[in-house]
């Protein structure tokens, strides 16, 4: 079958030279050198199939933002910060989610997945609160968006309770009213709660009734109580759930010593439990006690990577009082990342990159994401000529493509208007 699109001249993350990517029916067909006549058919421009140059660019996989918060972005010009602080985001929030509608999250949200699509985000998790405050609006409101951007990106929804369980007895039947409305996955952020544990376990429970993966806000702040990890990862063992667990923030990881977190990393790994750091929202919110030399309380993920443990990096919050910044694209996260862990070599940018791709995508379950025949066509091609490059400088000019097809392409207009020189 001919292909539907094919990419030529295009240069791939790890692998030297030109390429040529070919795409049919929504999946990667074929991936062979420019010049290659190893596999004519695959390479051979086709009459049928329309042709994207590169132009000597880099492809990458489509960019997966495993972490994000749709239904409170935007929402900096409602409140700005007076304090700035982790309590004034957690009780302002409260108040304003009290007077979210369907209408006003929908139109916050389509304007972070518009963004996204054209940053290059072809896959997402965005947590999605229910709890007595918000009730399912959050859910109602996002549901229908998972059908309406199908062609750009491919939205999960993980019901999030944001406000605790134990202590709002109320909540538990609201999550299982969310599982059963079409929630992807179901989570929760123990450290709110009076009873951390058997959040845990109510989390665990719902995630079996309804065979659904697990994403925890797990670990967050930096203050002296014992790391609940080592519970969660025992849940996940008892419960069989490996391979479906998905814990952000985790930033006290970042205050262990090198044995602490080499012995960690060994049991997340047997777990299959994958990790997501947040570097904007935690540098932000970290180490407000230090007085000096303030530390960084970003998750070690490149130190977890190394130990096998599959990590990825997501944007959290845009705009918002728990992350003041952003604009949602991936890229600029993955500099961030870079900039923080002091990743500066070819190598490790490697590594960066897959984070915020097929790494990313492994943490929520998808599997068939990358740069391999066979696997779903989503990509983007960023005007850059190194995976070095795009880390470091995320450009602004980028065609993305999901499924196959362009979605979307971002061209930069710019205008110089140097002085004119006098002569002579
Ligand atoms: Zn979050």
């Amino acid at each position: 079958m001919p292909p539907d699109l094919q990419i030529v001249n295009a240069r791939l993350p790890d692998r030297d030279g030109l390429w040529t990517v070919a795409l049919s029916q929504g999946k990667i067909a074929a991936i062979a050198p420019a010049d290659s006549l190893a596999n004519p058919a695959a390479i051979a421009p086709q009459e049928s199939a329309a042709t994207l140059d590169a132009n000597a660019c880099l492809l990458i996989p489509g960019l997966v933002d495993g972490h994000i918060h749709l239904d409170k972005a935007l929402l900096l010009d409602r409140h700005p910060a007076q304090l700035g602080t982790f309590a004034e985001a957690m009780a302002e929030t409260l108040r304003l989610k009290q007077g979210f509608t369907v209408a006003d999250i929908q139109a916050r949200a389509r304007q972070v997945l518009e963004r996204a699509i054209g940053f290059g985000i072809t896959a997402m998790r965005s947590h999605v609160e229910v709890d007595p405050t918000a009730g399912l609006r959050s859910l109602e409101a996002l549901l229908p968006l998972c059908e309406e951007y199908r062609w750009g990106l491919t939205l999960q929804l993980a019901v999030f309770a944001q406000e605790g369980i134990t202590q709002q007895p109320d909540t538990l039947p609201l999550l299982h009213q969310a599982m059963a409305l079409g929630g992807d996955v179901i989570g929760s952020a123990p450290y709110v709660d009076a009873d951390p544990k058997a959040n845990v376990q109510h989390i665990f429970d719902i995630a079996q009734e309804y065979d659904c993966d697990v994403d925890f806000h797990l670990d967050f702040l930096d203050d002296d109580e014992p790391l609940l990890l080592p519970f969660v990862i025992a849940e996940t063992q008892r419960r069989g759930w490996q391979g479906r667990v998905c814990l952000g923030h985790m930033t006290k990881l970042a205050g262990l010593s090198p044995a602490e977190l080499v012995d960690l990393a060994a049991a997340l790994r047997d777990a299959q439990i994958s990790i997501l750091a947040l570097p904007a929202s935690d540098l932000y919110m970290m180490a407000r006690q230090d007085t000096h030399n303030q530390r960084r309380g970003v998750a070690p993920i490149h130190r977890l990577a190394e130990q096998g443990v599959n990590v990825g990096v997501a944007t959290n919050n845009i705009l918002n009082l728990f992350t003041p910044f952003g604009d949602g694209d991936l890229l600029k996260i993955c500099t961030l990342l870079a900039q923080v862990l002091q990743l500066g070599t070819a190598a490790a940018h490697q590594r960066c990159l897959a984070m915020a791709t097929t790494q990313a995508a492994c943490a929520i379950g998808i599997v068939d994401h990358g740069l391999e025949v066979g696997h779903r066509a989503d990509l983007v091609l960023l005007k850059v000529g190194s995976v070095s490059e795009a880390v470091g400088a995320a450009p602004a000019q980028r065609t993305v493509i999901k499924a196959g097809r362009v979605v979307a392409q971002t061209r930069l207009d710019q205008q110089m208007f140097a002085p004119e020189q006098s002569v002579g």
